[in-house]
């Protein structure tokens, strides 16, 4: 051991956080456990794990040391007393929800939470006669009023997908902790480099791995932090039902999130240099980014996370043909689903992050068709924003072209 690694950095703790002890013969790097049982020749012993008295693992659907560093890594991260993982993001959104849930129950959440989460509220939860009331996300008071009006769980997230809505966690979390509700917040976007929700009054923290902490785009994961009490729950939920990390999907997780800071940081000077660039030019319509002062809740931005993250949004004049027009041409993004990777990724919501829901639930969310979602890299600025330029400048000639010829 090396010592206690509390009180350190998050950029120390990113690369040393989690992994002293499972460094064995002098390897510096964490391993990959494949073995699905942990064996005892002693059965008091295997009697004394099974019981949970004594630190080991017996089967791996319930733990493995692989993915034990990764919990730990994310859980010293969110400065959270314990943390479970889950094989994808929504895996631990659904987990911890149907964990803290029962038939009668009440959740107040938001209109434009992450698509497959807003599925979970709209399609699976009435199905077990648990009352969902989903607020518009930048109206502080009804969150505050719905809350007020009792609920079970409080599920929050900051910024939103895809519109960068910022909701006020510490003021919300307040309000939820006050009527008994377990208060629950969707880290991803912002991450724990730029924002700890924790701190700020939640219960529970949680990410999709596959996304930022990752990093890379070659592994999905999920993670859910807070009190031990909670997480055991919500570990055991998952233990029986069966959605666990693979050991190999953990240690690609664990790889990437040594580079989370430096990525992170990098990710978020990228998007705020673009998103000031986007506002100058003429074929933009809008450009949603919480570090831009003209975003409604800036100055909230601004008191709960550390950067504003690598997420942006913007909207094109001309609707969704100038978009299908100008997304093709971008040399340096990946038109596909996935973001917080290194690779710039770029996409409109009705193919990615909101597939799942028509055209009628969309609008109701508030999300343009003509909306483009734009995860940035960690290429060299200068560089994207030329792209983007010359991408601008291709899809205004071609519907300047297009509406002459009408
Ligand atoms: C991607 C995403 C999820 C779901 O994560 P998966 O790993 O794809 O299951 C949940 N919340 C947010 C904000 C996301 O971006």
């Amino acid at each position: 051991m090396r010592g206690n690694v509390e009180n350190i950095d998050l950029g120390t703790q990113t690369v040393w956080g989690g992994e002293d002890e499972y460094l064995i013969q002098g390897a510096t790097q964490v391993p990959v456990v494949h073995s699905v049982g942990f064996g005892y020749r002693d059965l008091d012993e295997w009697l004394d794990v099974a019981l949970g008295k004594r630190e080991g693992h017996i089967y791996g659907r319930n733990t493995n040391p692989t993915v034990h560093v990764f919990e730990e890594k994310v859980r010293l991260l969110e400065g959270a007393e314990a943390a479970t993982s889950f094989s994808t993001g929504m895996a631990a959104i659904s987990g911890t929800l149907f964990t803290l849930l029962k038939p009668g129950d009440r959740v107040v959440s938001v209109k434009d939470s992450y698509g497959g989460t807003n599925k979970i509220f709209t399609e699976f939860l009435p199905r077990f006669q648990i009352d969902v009331a989903l607020c518009d996300t930048s109206d502080y008071e009804q969150i505050e009023r719905e809350t007020r009006a009792g609920c079970t769980v409080l599920y929050l997230e900051s910024p939103t997908n895809p519109t960068l809505k910022v909701v006020d966690i510490e003021r919300l979390a307040k309000v939820g902790r006050e009527v008994g509700a377990t208060v629950v917040v969707d880290n991803t976007f912002a991450t724990p480099i730029n924002q700890n929700p924790l701190q700020l009054g939640a219960d529970l923290v949680v990410h999709s791995a596959t996304k930022f902490l990752g990093g890379h785009a070659d592994a999905l994961g999920g993670i859910v932090c807070g009190s031990k009490d909670l997480v055991e729950e919500i570990y055991h939920y998952r233990e029986i039902n069966g959605a666990t990390l693979a050991p190999m999907e953990a240690y690609l997780l664990l790889r990437g999130m040594k580079t989370l800071k430096l990525r992170v940081e990098r990710q978020s000077e990228n998007a705020a240099q673009i998103a000031a660039f986007l506002q100058t030019h003429p074929l933009v319509d809008e450009v949603f980014y919480p570090g831009l002062e003209t975003h409604l809740h800036h100055d909230v931005a601004k008191k709960q996370m550390r950067r504003f993250g690598g997420m942006l949004s913007f909207s094109l004049k001309g609707g969704f043909d100038t978009v299908k027009v100008f997304l093709p041409r971008l040399r340096f993004a990946h038109l596909a689903a996935n973001l917080g990777a290194v690779e710039t990724t770029a996409g409109p919501p009705r193919t990615t992050s909101h597939v799942e829901c028509t055209p009628a639930e969309r609008q109701a969310m508030g999300i343009p068709e003509n909306l483009i979602r734009y995860s940035a890299g960690i290429e060299d600025v200068d560089d994207l924003i030329r792209d983007l330029q010359q991408a601008l400048a291709y899809a205004e000639e071609a519907t300047r072209v297009n509406s002459s010829q009408r």
